[in-house]
């Protein structure tokens, strides 16, 4: 079995986790893909960063910080302290000194002139995440949040992704959001056939908009996941109204998106209305809103989904694949 999943970074590394759980416990053979938003890459101090994709291959790999959910597991920031001992921005960009070795290797190999697929999957080495995992681009395209301008209300302003919501902690109304880049970017080496070639694809409860939001938006993703042959089956991370863990309805709402999960089924849509979901799983909590969610030609259920366990999150998973291979009638 061929699953491709699309991932940000916690909710789809936790998620993730239970895939490869599930699929431990099963004798069919199996592999998966895992397509990481790139649009959350930033340079800060020279080094080229990629929080998404580290957190996937940290989680997967064991290396992770389990507590705080990113950045290395035993790790200190004395670099950082050094940096804003010297009054350098950004100064609020959590730079863990172990972390710092992954970020060189790639800021390094990247000036020598290898693509991130290439480097990544050369990370990935050392981390054996038990997934390929591809960047959705080797293009740079990074996301941006517009902000009404300070200093003139007439007027908006762009800052980078990270700024707003790791300094503003995304209290600053967002206005919108814009990939930098995208329209020139194209998905990375071997992302279109593992679309292509799926047997299932899986939205994990990762952010709707600016995690599985911004690898929909790389020209030719979207398509591909339309007309692939595989059923596209996600799950929800709004729980009862709200995320949970981050931000994510400061960005709904700057899309004009409500912080329901009805509402996020709604804005990715039903595969049969030229959307792309053939599933969607929601909390116990949301049992209220399957019928409206079934009724728009999603097929929909009402599971515990809360990831507090590895293998809580396998049972996500089972329920997920079991959605999308029984009969329409049968969810
Ligand atoms: P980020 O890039 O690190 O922000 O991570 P993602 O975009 O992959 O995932 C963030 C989303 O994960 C948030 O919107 C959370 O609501 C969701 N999330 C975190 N933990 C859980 C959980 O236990 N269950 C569910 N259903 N969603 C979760
Ligand atoms: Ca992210």
């Amino acid at each position: 079995m061929q699953i491709t999943a699309l991932a940000g970074g916690i909710g789809g590394a936790r998620f993730l986790t239970g895939v490869l759980h599930y699929l431990d416990q099963t004798t069919e053979s199996h592999d998966v893909t895992v397509i990481g938003n790139t649009g959350d890459d930033i340079w800060v101090h020279g080094l080229r960063v990629c929080p998404d994709l580290d957190t996937v291959m940290y989680t997967l790999g064991g290396g992770i910080d389990t507590e705080r959910g990113w950045g290395r597991q035993d790790e200190t920031f004395r670099a950082k302290e050094e940096l804003a001992a010297y009054g350098v921005e950004p100064t609020w960009f959590g730079l863990g000194d172990r972390d710092i070795g992954t970020h060189l290797v790639r800021t390094a190999s990247l000036n020598a002139g290898f693509p991130l697929s290439s480097v990544t999957a050369a990370l990935c080495e050392r981390w054996q995440p038990g997934v390929r995992l591809l960047p959705m681009s080797d293009d740079r395209a990074e996301t941006h949040v517009l902000i009404d301008d300070p200093n003139n209300p007439d007027n908006q302003i762009a800052i980078h992704f990270q700024e707003w919501w790791i300094k503003h902690r995304a209290q600053i109304p967002a206005r919108g959001f814009a990939i930098v880049g995208i329209e020139n970017a194209a998905p990375g080496p071997g992302v279109v056939e593992a679309i292509a070639g799926a047997d299932v694809i899986v939205f994990p409860p990762s952010n709707p908009i600016v995690s599985i939001g911004t690898i929909l938006a790389v020209p030719g993703i979207r398509d591909a996941i339309i007309s692939a042959d595989a059923k596209v089956v996600g799950v929800s991370p709004i729980i009862s109204g709200a995320p949970v863990r981050g931000m994510a309805d400061a960005c709904l709402s700057a899309e004009g998106i409500d912080t329901t999960t009805q509402a996020v089924a709604a804005h990715y849509g039903a595969r049969s209305a030229g959307g792309l979901l053939d599933g969607w799983l929601v909390d116990t909590s949301d049992e209220a809103s399957v019928a409206a969610i079934t009724a728009t030609g999603i097929r929909c259920r009402a599971i515990p989904l809360l990831m507090t366990d590895v293998a809580a999150t396998a049972v996500m998973v089972e329920e997920a694949l079991d959605l999308i291979a029984t009969s329409p009638n049968a969810g």
